[in-house]
């Protein structure tokens, strides 16, 4: 479908975003033909960096990640920390197969000495620095942003007052009011204990999407 946009025609992206829990039948699904198709890979975050370099070779198709509270602080000179074949986000956005994505690492800190940990106020901090690129964004494609990806939750959405580890960031929540993304990807927060909680939330014109532990979708 890409390539038609002369012709006024949208092609749309099959995504498979995942987070926080490894899929041990990834390789049957796959083999099933669950993931045909997919041309776009998310990584919300809290996966092991082997097992996404697992996924992007298996489908041969763009990855881009975030980490998470439990994946290691990126570093440059560091190969463990980073997973090769796919693209960390954090901060960033990007424009492939025609769709702005834009990504935004980390959770609520709730240890000192925890990695990719931040304050509501740090987390604030760190949105300010994506605002050139939307800006950018804007002038060059006239919308900053369609697909966000977080490995938190905004604050109030998804998350969990009652545990200082799964309070969500309420930078987040600025973040699509001003970048207005279509869809929103996020992980860490794991509904095991009740699962009727929703899994997506309308808020605006963005859809805010619970990965956990992995999703598919058309846009
Ligand atoms: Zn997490």
């Amino acid at each position: 479908m890409h390539g038609n946009n002369f012709y006024g025609t949208i092609g749309s992206v099959k995504i498979l975003a995942v987070s926080d829990q490894v899929i041990d039948r990834m390789y049957s699904l796959a083999s099933s033909g669950h993931f045909q198709d997919v041309r776009l890979i998310l990584g919300c975050g809290d996966m092991p960096y082997t097992y996404l370099e697992y996924i992007v070779t298996m489908l041969n198709t763009p990855m881009y990640y975030v980490p998470g509270n439990h994946d290691p602080e990126f570093s440059l000179r560091d190969k463990r920390s980073r997973a090769e074949g796919g693209i960390n986000l954090d901060l960033k956005t990007e424009s492939v197969n025609d769709l702005l994505i834009g990504g935004f690492g980390g959770c609520i800190r709730y240890r000192p000495d925890g990695v990719n940990q931040y304050t509501q106020i740090e987390s604030y901090l760190r949105v300010i620095q994506m605002l050139p690129q939307l800006l950018i964004n804007r002038i060059r494609y006239g919308r900053a942003m369609d697909v966000l990806i977080s490995h938190s939750p905004p604050y109030g959405i998804h998350d969990d007052i009652f545990d200082p580890a799964h309070h969500g960031l309420k930078a987040l929540n600025w973040l699509i009011r001003i970048a207005k993304p279509r869809y929103h990807f996020h992980g860490h927060t794991h509904f095991y204990r009740n699962n009727l909680e929703p899994q997506e939330t309308v808020v605006g014109t963005t859809k805010i999407i619970n990965v956990y532990p992995y999703k598919i979708l058309e846009v």
